[in-house]
Order: structure tokens, then sequence, then C-alpha cells
């Protein structure tokens, strides 16, 4: 394996790119930027793989953005992502490596007026970060070319997959030319990945960042067995000392219902899930990120990739499906080099699905007893 550069100024990248790394507060590399900005630079076709809040969109966004011919007006580069909040986030760190450069990245997402889309279109943009649905829109009503696409990303890969994306991926990807550069990031590597790397990528250079050489610290992880969860959660909210949390439930409905009765109780919540307007959802996320509510409910899909500063703690108010899955929702804290906790909540019965977690998340969940009604008046 190459040597890992310690710097940014060690790897090739223009002036003003620099410039916008630093202004960005990045001191030096992740590893994963370390390992994959060179190989991009050079025009390796890569696979990226490494776990949440590791810093994998400047990892592309730096090589893509470097590769924009700015006086060029075309759409150059195509960044795939499954969500729209996703979109909206990885646009906003595209547009800030590329501030210095007066490098453009457009959000195109579904639930946002088209027209409005079209219009910032004509304006001219180098880069789009889209969700596969609203693209495909694009597309058909001829408001996007894709013919002068250089630089082909798919971003959390696997929840693109697992969102049942595939197929309108391919016919974006049918869309592109032939000679390109695709980067592939993925927190896991399942196999319909590989495939479809195999498929649509050249000699692809695969790095791949295992837990041991993560600077992320590891997270506190702790879970609740009870047979009362609201009491419970209730219980822990008021004796633990939070920021900014993130409460994960399994439907739509649950989470509407834990806000109502969250809200009863006097902490300020809010829902996120796909049957919200995106008016709604851009509302919530504000106010989340801003600091007017403290805790953000949310299903899995709703809160895919969603990079917020300082959120101290993820609850797993209902258990997750899978190992995937609880990795990215505790990843949602511990972000860049900050410490979080992750608490699950379970019923008595749950316990060998928390097992089976652990086992495959390769993880210790540490089991600790709910603060009793002493802890509380104190
Ligand atoms: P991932 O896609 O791997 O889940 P992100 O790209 O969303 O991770 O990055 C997580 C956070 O780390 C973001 O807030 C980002 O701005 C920050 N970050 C990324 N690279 C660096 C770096 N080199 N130094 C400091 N912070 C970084
Ligand atoms: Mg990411």
């Amino acid at each position: 394996m190459k040597q890992e550069l310690k710097q940014f100024g060690e790897i090739n990248l223009s002036r003003k790119i620099l410039q916008a790394v630093e202004a960005m507060g990045f001191e030096e590399p992740s590893p994963i930027q370390a390992q994959t900005i060179p190989l991009a630079l050079e025009g390796h076709d890569v696979i990226g793989q490494a776990q949440t809040g590791t810093g994998k969109t400047a990892a592309f966004g730096i090589p893509t953005v470097e590769k924009v011919m700015e006086k060029n007006h075309r759409i150059q580069a195509l960044v795939l992502t499954p969500t729209r909040e996703l979109a909206i986030q990885t646009a906003e760190e595209l547009n800030k490596i590329g501030k210095f450069k007066r490098v453009r990245t457009l959000p195109i997402y579904g639930g946002q007026s088209i027209d409005r889309q079209i219009r910032a279109l004509k304006r001219g943009v180098h880069i789009i970060v889209g969700t596969p649905g609203r693209l495909l829109d694009h597309l058909h009503r001829e408001t996007i070319r894709l013919g002068d696409v250089q630089t082909l990303v798919l971003d959390e890969a696997d929840e693109m997959l697992d969102m049942g994306f595939i197929e309108d991926i391919e016919t974006i990807i049918r869309n592109l030319p032939e000679e390109r550069q695709t980067l592939l990031f993925s927190a896991t590597m399942p196999g319909p990945i590989e495939k479809l790397s195999r498929r649509y990528m050249k000699n692809p250079q695969q790095v791949t960042i295992t837990r041991e050489n993560l600077t992320v610290p590891l997270i506190d992880q702790v879970y609740y067995e009870t047979r009362q969860k609201f009491d419970g959660l209730c219980r822990v909210l008021d004796v633990e000392e939070t920021g900014k949390l993130i409460i994960f439930c399994r439907t739509k409905r649950a989470v509407d219902d834990l806000a109502a009765s969250l809200d009863a109780r006097g902490y300020s919540a809010g829902g996120l899930h796909g049957d919200l307007s995106q008016i709604q959802r851009d509302r919530v996320m504000k106010k989340f990120r801003e600091g007017r509510i403290d805790v953000l409910i949310a299903t899995d899909v709703a809160a895919r990739g969603i990079d917020i500063d300082d959120i101290t703690h993820v609850i797993n108010y209902d258990i997750p499906q899978d190992h995937e899955s609880y990795v990215h929702r505790i990843g949602r804290t511990g972000r860049a080099g900050r410490t979080g906790v992750a608490m699950t909540f379970i019923e008595p019965k749950e316990y060998r699905q928390l097992r089976l977690i652990m086992k495959l998340a390769h993880t210790k969940i540490q089991r600790r007893e709910l603060p009793s009604a002493s802890d509380i008046l104190e």
C-alpha cells in the first residue's frame, strides 16, 4: 500500500482548492481521503469504503471539483446520492470546496419545484448532485444533458441499492459518456455493489479503511432492556446530559406518535419521515441544525447520511433491522473526531437480535440499567 499522505499540501492540489480546504477547517486529510484523493487525481476509477463520518464526501468532492474546468459551463460531474437531504448537504460541501475556483454545484431532488430547478440549471452549473428519481425526470424532459460528464460519483452506494434504485442508476449511467471516471463510495460493500462496480467501472482501485485505522473514536454504545420503552426513554432523557439527539423509530407512524408524546412531556422534538412534504422536511432539518429543537425523531430512510455537527446521542427507540442499519444510525454521532453516545432500547425478547447485531457489526454494546426514580429526583 502507498505511503499515506499526512498533509493536504502533499497532495497535488491547486492553490484554490487548498485554500478552500483550509477555509473549511480541515487540517489534515482523513485516512480515506489520504488514500483515495491521489488515486482519483491520477484518473483511476476508485472504490472507497469507510465507515460513516470519515469524510467520504470530500474524498470524492476534492478530486471531482479539481477536475472541473470552470470556464466550461456544462455539467461535467454527476454525483448520485440516495436521499434529498443528502443531496442538499453534499452540494453544500462541494460548493465550499469549489468556492475559490468558482465551481458551481446544484442539488437536484424530488419534492422541489422542477421549474425552479430548470431555471437554476439555465444559469449554468458544473456539478449536479441528484437523487436518481428526479434526475431521470429531467433526463426524460431533456432539461439536463449529461453528454459532457467526465466524472460520475455513486455516493452511499449501499444505501442506493437498498432503496431499490439500481434500475434508475443503470438508466442514468447509459446516458453518460463511456469515457469517464467513476468513483464509488460506500460504508459497506455487499455483493450487489461489487457486481455494479464490475459492470460500470474500469479497473477500479479499491481502498478499504477498516475499523483499526479509523480516527473516529469509538462511540460509547449501551443498551437498555425494558418492557416500557417510553417510560424508560423519558427517564434517560431526564437524567442524561444531552445536546442534539436523534431518535430512530421503525415506522413513520411510530415517528409521529413518539414526537407527539415527547412534545406532550415538554421536550422540543420534531419528526422526519418520507410522508412529510419537502418543505416540512427542510423546516424540521433547519430547526434541528440551528438548535431550535433538540430532538429529531426519524425513520432510517429519512436520516441516511445526514451530517449534523454536535449530535451527542443517537437513540434506537426501535431496534434496527440489521447490523448495517445499526452502524449507519450510530454513525450520526461521533463525527469528525467528536465523541458520542449510542443507546438502544430493547424489549427482553429482542436480546437475540441485539446479540446478532453485535456479532455482525464486530462491536460490543454494554448493558446499562435505567435510571431509577430517585436518580431523577436528584
Ligand atoms: P461520510 O460521508 O464518510 O459519512 P462526511 O463526508 O459526511 O462523512 O464527513 C463527516 C464530517 O467530517 C463532515 O462534517 C465533514 O465536514 C468533516 N470532515 C471531512 N473531512 C475532514 C477533515 N479532513 N478534517 C476535518 N473534518 C473533516
Ligand atoms: Mg457520506
